[in-house]
């Protein structure tokens, strides 16, 4: 049986009717940039993280990218980040024409280690951007109580972990902005690319929305170079029918984790995801295992027509790109290590329990 890494005809099989009946509501009022339902999903999205503002963006990269620059990133400036993400976290603050200043990752979470984030900083950091890397809140306590101290920024990367928790506290919330991404393959998926910045401050909040519209403040009048990075009407309406369903999404992505966890439990060449105890909630955007034998599970998932990937094969000091960090390859040995054991299996809530079966035997009889 083949098993899909990600089969979204199935979640739209499930809506068909709300999510036609939303789009095509849009389709007739004819407002598609920045209409009423981008307010009101802005309002949903707040109130879940429990913050009072929310600017819906074109995409997870825009909301880092406007949320770095609100928090007044600069050329010259550095940004303390995670040596081991997805490339956009990255990229933008190379983009903003500042230094991607990399730290090693935890063993156990894959997320930015906060023990070696104060030596990292000098007198050009200006943020730090954690990641909540699988959809589990990085160990935020430290890493706020840094930045207060050097009066640093946190902008949180947490493109993965919509609705996770940190201690009671939602992924987003913590830092001074939150970013999430609507790409179509995390908890809550758009038809397209859209994302989101969360925020406590109302001058944060300023700064995005006039960023997000080529930095007009009112129309046609600019005290900054802004962006063009809006969120799509047809997409917040999609992403309103959806958001309803991702609590529960995101338990049965948790089942669906447990269910592996237990099946993995005690063979020698594998160790499942570690949940903190202060994760209150992880949401497994992926579930991502550890292995001996990378290389050999991903042979024999290929073979059984089963999806499975490495997030992330390349560590962001190695990557071509950041050749002038001037780092050596053999720098940050946990995210090294890591890029060479960790694979990501089928874990949508739509997974069935045969599938899941058929993922559990096939890894099963590998190792
Ligand atoms: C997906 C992702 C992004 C970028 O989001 P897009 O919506 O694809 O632009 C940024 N950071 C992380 C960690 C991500 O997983």
């Amino acid at each position: 049986m083949a098993v899909p890494l990600l089969d979204l005809s199935r979640q739209y099989a499930y809506l068909k009717p709300e999510l036609d009946e939303a789009v095509i509501k849009v389709l007739t009022h004819g407002k598609f940039i920045l209409g009423p339902e981008v307010s009101e999903l802005e309002k949903k999205i707040a109130s879940l993280c429990g913050v009072k503002y929310a600017i819906g963006v074109a995409s997870g990269t825009d909301a880092l990218l406007l949320a770095l620059r609100a928090a007044g990133v600069q050329p010259g400036d550095e940004v303390i980040t995670t040596d081991f993400s997805f490339f956009a976290t990255a990229g933008v603050i190379h983009r903003l024409g500042a230094r991607p200043v990399l730290v090693d990752i935890e063993e156990d979470t894959c997320n930015i280690d906060p023990s070696l984030v104060e030596a990292s900083i000098t007198p050009k950091t200006r943020a730090i951007m954690p990641v909540h890397l699988y959809g589990q809140v990085a160990d935020m306590d430290p890493i706020m109580e840094i930045a207060g101290r050097h009066g640093l920024k946190v902008v949180e990367d947490a493109a993965q972990a919509i609705g996770a928790e940190y201690k009671g506290r939602k992924a987003g919330s913590i830092g001074d902005f939150g970013c999430f991404s609507f790409f179509p393959s995390k908890n809550l998926g758009a038809g397209g690319d859209g994302g989101m910045i969360v925020t406590r401050e109302e001058s944060n909040y300023d700064l995005c929305r006039w960023l997000r519209v080529h930095g007009a403040k009112r129309k046609y009048y600019h005290d900054m170079v802004g962006y063009n990075s809006r969120l799509a009407t047809i997409q917040a309406a999609i992403l309103l029918i959806k958001l309803g369903h991702l609590r529960k999404w995101s338990v049965q992505r948790i089942e669906h984790a447990r269910l592996y966890d237990q099946a993995f439990e005690g063979l020698e060449g594998v160790r499942t995801p570690t949940v903190r105890d202060d994760s209150t909630f992880h949401i497994y955007n992926q579930y991502t295992a550890s292995f001996d034998r990378q290389a050999d599970i991903q042979k024999a998932l290929g073979e059984a027509q089963i999806g499975c990937v490495v997030y992330y094969p390349v560590p962001f000091h190695r990557q071509p790109c950041f050749d002038y960090l001037g780092h050596k390859p053999d720098e940050f040995p946990v995210s090294n290590q890591t890029s060479e054991r960790v694979l990501s299996l089928p874990i949508y809530p739509e997974l069935s329990g045969a599938e899941q079966n058929e993922v559990i035997d096939t890894v099963r009889k590998v190792l």
